[in-house]
């Protein structure tokens, strides 16, 4: 490890500590023989170093993280809106976190699992769901491998997927996951799906279906998606709706009546997870009657007798993962959905179409907008025509040194230096117009102050990495 971050993450000192516990009342020399010799480590290099110093410590890390709880987090299509903290405390409780899915005494969780179910088919108008996929990715997974049971028990053959060119990597990289070859189509200038070549594709024949984010990654409206999804079934294909940006959607336009047969939720996203860090998630799969069956057991079911689980269904996928999904997830969305109500959720989509609309127009005046329309929860703006040669990762390093967090950057892959902003309904008028001042004055240092920019961040703990030494000569351990 190098002196330097040594000196970050590493304290010790030989100081007095001043014990606050007392000194142990056994006999130290004796402790070989109370512990086996073969327990014992005589060369555990402990710190030596006072409580309030370790908690010090830990604090000025903290500090140097940076959250939705210490500012705006406009990361496109990520959604990292503030969770509402009396959901954390919710799915803390104790009636929650102890109990196992193998007890016999379950049927409150079950029934909170079976609950959820129910109403996020309200919000989409799908008929069935499964709340087991552990994120978005891996929802997608479920959803193709019922694509494909689907056509094995028709005894279809169908090979291929059609994926638009602004499509998550997740999409192609699950097709290909569940064994489908991958056909890519190119959205026309309105960042929309072309219907001719759609048309061209399907009538190849072997076409299981298309996958589809509806707001697309450019925060695009697809107003042609009725006629998209008509064309599919006509040629005998699913449609796939990847939810991952449903949040300016709710209570507002439902993936079924936009014609889609599987949809696929991302629970950390809209409903009241934290992700920064990574996990866990949850990536609910909704299907339609007719799917229904094929979804992965076990199932729960609503009976006279209360819910009772299922497991032999001879037309499911089959399993997919341990128990029942990544619960305290679940039941956060849960009590988000219940506290804001179908008004409250509506709200939550207008707003953050609000919100991106507002962003929109004060940034495109000083910054290029590839698809220049009204947007829905988010839009992406590019560095094309800035001055000095500026590209957006200059920008995006730079808006760190104002203590902010940066867009998603060189995403999606169509707009060629992109950044791509959801600012989400969180986050009040003050904050959005905040952040177009720093916009503001980064556009005004590409003018005046190049170099600032071309060696920025200034201000953070790490500056900028070298990403070209980084991978040609990566260092995986110290
Ligand atoms: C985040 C995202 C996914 C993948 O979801 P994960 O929960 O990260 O696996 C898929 N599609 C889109 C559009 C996304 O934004």
């Amino acid at each position: 490890m190098s002196s330097n971050i040594q000196l970050i993450f590493e304290r010790g000192n030989d100081a007095e500590q001043q014990n606050y516990i007392p000194k142990m009342d056994i006999d130290e020399t004796n402790v070989d023989k109370i512990i086996p010799e073969s327990l014992l480590r005589k060369d555990l290099p402990i710190p030596n170093i006072p409580e309030v110093e370790i908690d010090r410590h830990f604090i000025k890390l903290s500090n140097k993280n940076y959250g939705v709880d210490t500012g705006i987090y406009p990361l496109g299509s990520c959604t990292m809106k503030y969770n509402p903290k009396i959901n954390e405390y919710i799915a803390r409780l104790s009636g929650f976190t102890k109990v196992h899915s193998l007890q016999e005494e379950n049927e409150g969780s079950l029934k909170l699992i079976h609950h959820l179910s129910i109403l996020l088919g309200e919000i989409t108008g799908m008929d069935g769901f499964t709340l087991q996929p552990a994120a978005g990715a891996h929802g997608e997974l479920v959803g193709l491998l019922i694509m494909k049971k689907y056509f094995e028990i028709k005894q279809i053959q169908k090979q291929k997927i059609i994926i638009p060119d602004s499509a998550h990597g997740t999409n192609p990289a699950s097709a290909k996951m569940a064994g489908f070859s991958i056909i890519e189509l190119q959205s026309n200038s309105q960042g929309e799906v072309p219907l001719d070549q759609l048309k061209f594709a399907m009538q190849e024949g072997d076409v299981a279906g298309i996958m589809l984010t509806n707001p697309n990654t450019l925060g695009v409206f697809d107003r042609q998606i009725k006629e998209i999804t008509k064309i599919v079934h006509e040629y005998g294909g699913l449609c796939y709706y990847d939810g991952a940006n449903l949040n300016p959607m709710l209570g507002i336009c439902r993936p079924r009546d936009m014609g889609f047969d599987i949809v696929h939720l991302n629970l950390h996203k809209t409903f009241s997870t934290p992700h920064g860090g990574g996990g866990p998630g949850s990536g609910p799969i909704g299907v339609t009657e007719e799917l229904v069956p094929f979804l992965p057991e076990p199932c729960l079911i609503s009976t006279t007798h209360g819910i009772i689980c299922s497991e032999n269904n001879t037309n499911s996928i089959g399993r997919i993962r341990a128990f029942w999904g990544n619960f305290g997830v679940i039941v956060r969305a849960y009590a988000y959905i219940l506290a804001l109500g179908s008004e409250g959720l509506r709200r939550v989509g207008q707003i953050s179409v609000l919100n991106a609309n507002y962003l929109r127009v004060l940034l495109q005046k000083n910054f290029n907008l590839p698809y220049n329309r009204i947007c829905q929860h988010e839009f992406v703006i590019s560095d094309r025509n800035l001055p000095n040669e500026i590209t957006t990762e200059d920008i995006a390093k730079r808006i760190l040194d104002y203590g902010l967090y940066a867009p998603t950057i060189y995403f999606p892959l169509i707009v060629s230096g992109a950044m791509m902003v959801e600012p989400t309904e969180t986050e009040s008028k003050h904050s959005l117009d905040f952040f177009v001042e720093v916009m503001n004055k980064i556009y005004e240092e590409t003018k005046q102050n190049p170099d600032i920019l071309k060696k920025a961040p200034h201000n953070t703990a790490v500056k900028r990495l070298d990403a070209v030494l980084a991978a040609r000569n990566p260092i995986l351990h110290d």
